[in-house]
């Protein structure tokens, strides 16, 4: 699950890569088409121009299905839609194993769709938590990561997402930021 087209890539796609290789069945259910422009109009993402970069994407770590929901971008909330759109995909396609957002990442659409894969995944047995490095920022609540795969179809993959690296440059493709400078009081 991902709020929008790129969430799986940067946080999850090497897992992903790695399970279709395996030979396990993978669907992306993403919840926007993820068109996007900044309050200042500075950054504006068509949602033609995402879609098409997130089936790219996907078809380069070798998954064939990919959902795309028409949610907003910038506002997934936690509601019984959200819920409900998850649990018939989850239910369809009898998911053993769901990944999704964690919870307390800043993007308000990332922690709602968390939540609402939460609760539409109630009856299953795993539901695993991913948080990309980059771009999400920090949280309130530190995120406490225990698998990393990270692999080159995990590269070529972001690679396909053109119109985010004008956004984020050659950051989205980093492991890591370097530390982050606290301010001298
Ligand atoms: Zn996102």
């Amino acid at each position: 699950m991902g709020a929008h087209l790129d969430d799986i890539e940067l946080a999850a796609s090497g897992t992903a890569a790695r399970l279709v290789n395996a030979g396990a069945q993978v669907r992306f259910l993403v919840m926007s088409t993820s068109e996007y422009t900044s309050y200042n109009g500075s950054h504006f993402c068509d949602a033609d121009v995402a879609v098409a970069e997130g089936r790219e994407a996907a078809a380069t770590l070798g998954v064939k299905e990919i959902d795309i929901l028409r949610f907003p971008a910038k506002d997934v909330e936690n509601h019984s839609a959200v819920v409900e759109s998850i649990n018939e995909v989850v239910d369809d396609f009898r998911a053993t194993m769901v990944f999704t957002h964690w919870p307390f990442n800043t993007h308000r659409s990332h922690a709602n769709t968390g939540l609402a894969t939460i609760a539409a995944s109630r009856y299953d047995n795993s539901v695993v938590m991913y948080e990309p490095i980059v771009p999400s920022g920090r949280s309130y609540v530190g995120f406490r990561p225990q698998l990393y795969i990270s692999i080159e179809q995990k590269l070529q993959a972001l690679r396909q997402h053109k119109s985010e690296y004008e956004k984020y440059g050659e950051h989205l493709d980093r492991r890591r930021r370097g530390p982050i400078a606290l301010p001298r009081l």
